[in-house]
This record gives C-alpha cells, sequence and structure tokens, in this order.
C-alpha cells in the first residue's frame, strides 16, 4: 500500500475552508432572513461580498490547480468511488468554472442580482414590466458574456443549466419537459371541472398562528424533526440550510387564513433538511458535503410534501394531529376529505400556489421562454405578451396584469436563468425514488399510517443522502433505480394518485 502523497493532505485542508467559508456564508443568509433587523442590512452586504471574494480568492487560487494537477496520477490508480477521487473531480469542476469567468465579470453579475432583484420589486409593485425591461436585458446581456467564457457546449443554455444541475443539457431537458407537457394537457382536460381550492375546504380556519405553530410542530417530529439538531423559525421566503452536523435550519410563514402554506412548506423544508442532515459527518468538512444539484434537492423536498404528505396513510396519520392542535378545525372532516382536498386540482396563475398537477407546466412555460429569449429568438419587450399567451395555451387561463404574470418571480431578476427546470426535475426523480421505495419498502403505506417513518428516512439517508455530491444526478439516480431520469412515472403516480382521490373519474376500460 503507497502512502497517499503530502498533496492530498493540503488539498484536504484547502476543501476544508472552502466549505468552511460556505456555512459560514449559510449562517450569515440564515441570520439576515430571519431576525436580523432590517437596518443591519447595508453591512450584511457588505459581510456578504467580503466573504465572497476571500471564497473566490481561495477557489481561483494557482496553488490549487497545481496541487489538482499533481494528484491526477494518483488517483488514476485508486477506486474510482473513493472519497478523495471524487473530491479531486468535483474540486476540479469548480476550480476550473470559477478560473474561466474574470473577477470582474463576476463582480458585475453580482451587483446586476442585487440591482435586478429591486427593480423587480418596483415593477412588480406597480404591476408594470416596462420597469423591469432593462434589468432583464442588462442580466441576458451579462447571461451571454458568462455562456462566452466557456467551450465545448452544444447550447448555450447548456452553460446556465450546469450551474444548477450539473450535467444536464438542453437537449436532454426539452424532449423531458415536451413529454411532461404532453401528459398534463390532456390530463388536465379530462378533470371534468376545477375543485375547490383547498383553504376553506379541509383545512377548515382561520387558525391562530400559535395554533399553526404547534401543529406544525408535532407533525415535524412525528416525521423526524430532532430538536436537539434542528431548528424552525419564520422567514419571509423559506429555505432549509444545514450549518454543521447537528445543526439543520428549516424555516416557515405562517398565514391564518391559509394553513397549507405552513404545513405543506414545513414538510418541504423538512425533506430538504433531511437530505443536507443525511450527508456523513466525515464529507461535513468538505465540498463533498454538499447536494449534488438542485433537482436533486427538490426531489428530496416534494418526496415528503407531495408524495408522503398528500398521500392516503399520512392524511390518516395527520389528521388527529391536526385536530387536537387547531381549535377551528372542522370537526367533520374525515380522512378521505383531507386526502381529496390536499389532492384538488385547481388552474391557477400563480406558480407557487398551483397544484401538484399544474405546477410542471407552469415551469414548461417557464423554460420555454427563457430558451427562446437566449436563443435571440424572443425580445424582452415581447416577453409579458408570449407569457400570457402560454399561460391561455397551457391553462387556459388570462392573466389580467403583469404581477400575476410575468413578473411573480423573483429567479431572472436575480439572474437565475436555467433555474426553474430543476424544479421539475424534482417532481420526476420524487416519484422514480418512489417506485424504488415501494419496491423496497412493501409495507411503507402501512407505516406511515402508523407514524413510523424510520424505515423510509433509512432509505433515503442509504440510497441518496449518504453520497453527498459524490454520485452525479444520473449516476445517483441510475444506481438507485435502475433508470435515466423518466416522465412516465411521474404521470402514473400522479393518475393514480388523482383517481384515488376521487378528483379524477376512473378511466372506462
Ligand atoms: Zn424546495
Amino acid at each position: 500500500v503507497s502512502a497517499a502523497p503530502p498533496e492530498l493532505t493540503a488539498l484536504h485542508e484547502r476543501a476544508a475552508i472552502l466549505s468552511d467559508l460556505g456555512h459560514i456564508h449559510s449562517l450569515l443568509f440564515w441570520d439576515q432572513n430571519t431576525v436580523m433587523p432590517p437596518d443591519g442590512a447595508r453591512a450584511r452586504g457588505d459581510h456578504a461580498a467580503t466573504l465572497e471574494v476571500v471564497a473566490h480568492e481561495r477557489l481561483t487560487d494557482p496553488e490549487l490547480g497545481r496541487l489538482l494537477d499533481a494528484l491526477e496520477p494518483w488517483a488514476a490508480g485508486q477506486d474510482p468511488d473513493a472519497d478523495d477521487v471524487r473530491l479531486l473531480r468535483e474540486l476540479r469542476r469548480d476550480f476550473e468554472k470559477a478560473v474561466r469567468v474574470p473577477t470582474s465579470l463576476a463582480a458585475e453579475l453580482s451587483r446586476a442580482a442585487a440591482l435586478g432583484q429591486a427593480d423587480w420589486q418596483e415593477a412588480r409593485a406597480a404591476s408594470d414590466f416596462s420597469r423591469f425591461r432593462d434589468a432583464l436585458e442588462r442580466q441576458l446581456e451579462l447571461r451571454h458574456r458568462y455562456v462566452e467564457c466557456f467551450t465545448g457546449f452544444e447550447h448555450p443554455y447548456d452553460v446556465l443549466l450546469d450551474d444548477f444541475e450539473p450535467g444536464m443539457t438542453t437537449a436532454m431537458l426539452r424532449p423531458l419537459l415536451g413529454e411532461l407537457c404532453d401528459g398534463l394537457v390532456p390530463l388536465l382536460a379530462e378533470l371534468a371541472e376545477d375543485g375547490p381550492k383547498p383553504v376553506g375546504g379541509a383545512f377548515g380556519g382561520p387558525h391562530e398562528v400559535e395554533h399553526q405553530r404547534r401543529a406544525v410542530m408535532d407533525i415535524l417530529e412525528g416525521v423526524g424533526f430532532d430538536p436537539d439538531g434542528w431548528r424552525l423559525d419564520i422567514a419571509p421566503h423559506p429555505f432549509a440550510q444545514r450549518i454543521a452536523p447537528g445543526d439543520v435550519r428549516i424555516t416557515t410563514r405562517y398565514d391564518m387564513h391559509d394553513f397549507t402554506g405552513a404545513y405543506f412548506g414545513t414538510l418541504h423544508e423538512f425533506g430538504h433538511g433531511l437530505y443536507e442532515a443525511g450527508i456523513p459527518d466525515r464529507l461535513a468538512r468538505s465540498p463533498l458535503g454538499t447536494p449534488v444539484s438542485l433537482g436533486v434537492h427538490e426531489s428530496q423536498s416534494r418526496l415528503w410534501e407531495n408524495v408522503v404528505g398528500r398521500s392516503r396513510p399520512f392524511c390518516a396519520w395527520a389528521l388527529p394531529r391536526l385536530q387536537q392542535h387547531l381549535p377551528a378545525w372542522p370537526a367533520a372532516t374525515t380522512v378521505d376529505d383531507l386526502y381529496r382536498g390536499v389532492n384538488t386540482v385547481h388552474r391557477t396563475l400563480i406558480r407557487v400556489e398551483s397544484d401538484e398537477t399544474t405546477y410542471n407546466l407552469h415551469i414548461v412555460l417557464r423554460f420555454e421562454l427563457e430558451l427562446a429569449l437566449i436563443e435571440g429568438q424572443l425580445a424582452v419587450d415581447e416577453l409579458p405578451h408570449a407569457w400570457n399567451e402560454a399561460i391561455h395555451r397551457l391553462l387556459g387561463l388570462d392573466v389580467p396584469d403583469d404581477a400575476v404574470g410575468v413578473l411573480q418571480d423573483v429567479h431572472w431578476g436575480a439572474g437565475l436563468i436555467g433555474y426553474f427546470p430543476t424544479y421539475s426535475l424534482g417532481n420526476l426523480m420524487a416519484a422514480q425514488l418512489w417506485e424504488a421505495i415501494r419496491t423496497d419498502l412493501p409495507e411503507i403505506d402501512a407505516q406511515l399510517e402508523r407514524g413510523e417513518f424510520a424505515p423510509l428516512r433509512g432509505w433515503l439517508r442509504e440510497r441518496v443522502h449518504s453520497h453527498g455530491r459524490k454520485l452525479r444526478a444520473p449516476e445517483l439516480l441510475h444506481r438507485v433505480t435502475g433508470q435515466e431520469l423518466a416522465v412516465e412515472p411521474f404521470l402514473r403516480y400522479l393518475r393514480e394518485k388523482l383517481t384515488d382521490a376521487g378528483v379524477l373519474r376512473a378511466a372506462p376500460r
């Protein structure tokens, strides 16, 4: 056995520092979005920018490149699955992406993100796209300059996608989302008429915030929120982060008139938190100790929110808890009412308010439009019209104004182009994982109904979470399910559930 080369120790030290800087950044972000007084925002912007500069300098340090080069011959003789070999590959990816982007462009990108979000906020408040168009034009121009830093891609959008879903390409995504759309549009047409929104239906209300908090905590502790290692706080835009092993922070927001927001929102963030919590401690101070992609991350949140949280056995387990903590809960609600209520299909203009069935159509629309913008097929000034036309085509709805149309999401103002598809990828992966779970855990329904979540958590930890960033998303999915990313399992899952819940009439045979 040959001793590990000295360069490996040096690489570990650098990897640990990069990882620490990332976690310090997460902590600043958490603080800013939960407890920081608003007047602290300006100074916090400086702190975050300084940290970013330090991390960028560290990541682009030529000495890091030298260490990576020096270790290649050693890595070639090792097990390709070994932590250190994967670390080398992932650090090389980060290093090579970072050194290609000039510091001046990186600074412009982060400034444009801050300004773009401010312009977007104003434009949305006034419901006036013309106040946002210059910021969007600027974002597109900067994205093109960013793309030009790279070589060897087929489509410029591939470069943008790769930042969120490593290895994903336009050529792979276009047929997937096309097939998804082709499956969902006729399904939606089959739903004879849209059901009522679950708000005010099965959930009753209004519910006092303190009652909601108690209900949510009871549910969370039931599924696996460990009070010694997790926190739940309030944030305007909920998120989840692991700062360190034993320190997972999830957030939610409460609306007296809509308990579903906090209920499904916390299950969603729990799924994200559980993923990060399940990454082994030995990878915690390493770039390998992070989620592999946004799509995989989202598969974990959607699995708990939708696949588990909106299942009949989970409804049966949760109902008595909700009744216990929410005095305004309608006494007559049955498990079937709850199950049907949380699976109701209701077309809405707003992505974040949409149900599981129509959600992906909102993503298809954004993907089509941002692709057309990047390809230069669509001019920025034509975007609101194109948006409204697509909403009508996909959902049959008319958009009354820009605030509930093209201006509803923060992403484009913040420069996050190529991000939206990861939401749908998460939905598809969750359905594929669920099929594997049902095979491996044949008692899963009975376990969920009894509140036995440990087998499911254990399966997810072993099969998905424990790899951290060691396996890329397609490799991970293939190892766990034996499949490539596919649309059919999601459509099958959705159709079965909607039929079972009585939302969709059983197809005559
Ligand atoms: Zn999420």
